[in-house]
């Protein structure tokens, strides 16, 4: 079974759609939260994955499109997206997205949104907030989301409980068997590292590899459609140089 593991879409089709082209044959598709909020195709994002065998969590920006996540919160270029998206929902997408909960046991992994302590809220930036977290969840393997940084955290078996953080090894088969991890695949929908191309990994549950990859994707198909709903320009413009 190869699953493809997904986060942070932000209702970003384009970039989903050369995500799902790229990624070549897989089983089922693990997405980490965030399906919506920020970009302009949050039904047919939504759609989009419903149509596939996927798992899906919620993430913090669902939950805003939900009316469960206070919007003061939230900077004004997010809040006014997240009004967008409680606007425009189809009743079904909408308790689609009822249906989703931040953390999650599948197949012997954890997934979080978040972080395992807090799957709504808290971002796991440094090995120090990646070392905490090795002790709330059980499992060898978790997948977070939420930060739009494509990163790996490493606990070794007898390493007297350090955790080291791994740069994304772009296309290189990892092996996840000998100590713990916690992976971070990146975004599809709104890279954050400087890079614009959309962020994707593949797990081989087997062998219990992994791969952190990237795809380039149409980012002005994505833009044109926010410049026609009047998005803040601080978000178009953001998808061109990725942070
Ligand atoms: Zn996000």
């Amino acid at each position: 079974m190869r699953h493809l593991i997904i986060s942070d879409i932000h209702a970003n089709l384009a970039a989903l759609d050369a995500v799902l082209a790229a990624a070549g044959s897989y089983d089922k598709v693990w997405h980490l939260g965030d399906l919506v909020g920020y970009g302009p195709d949050a039904n047919e994002v939504i759609d989009r994955l419903r149509s596939l065998p996927h798992f899906s969590l919620a993430g913090n920006h669902d939950w805003a499109a939900l009316g469960k996540l206070d919007l003061r919160y939230f900077n004004g270029d997010a809040r006014e997206t997240a009004i967008w998206t409680q606007n425009n929902l189809t009743p079904a997408n909408r308790a689609y997205l009822e249906s989703l909960r931040p953390i999650a046991l599948e197949e012997g992994y954890t997934l979080a949104h978040g972080s395992p302590n807090n799957p709504i809220e808290e971002y796991i930036l440094d090995p120090l907030t990646a070392e905490l977290n090795f002790s709330i969840f059980t499992t060898q393997v978790c997948f977070v989301g939420h930060t739009h940084w494509p990163t790996a955290y490493f606990m070794a078996k007898d390493s007297d409980r350090v955790c080291l953080q791994r740069a994304a090894q772009w296309n290189t088969v990892v092996s996840l068997n000998d100590g713990r991890w916690i992976i971070n695949p990146g975004s599809v929908g709104q890279p954050r590292d400087g890079n614009p191309d959309a962020a994707y990994g593949m797990l081989d549950l087997e062998s219990g590899e992994w791969e952190h990859r990237r795809t380039k994707y149409p980012v002005e198909v994505t833009q044109k459609k926010m410049r026609d709903l009047n998005f803040p320009n601080r978000l178009i413009e953001r998808l061109t140089h990725g942070h």
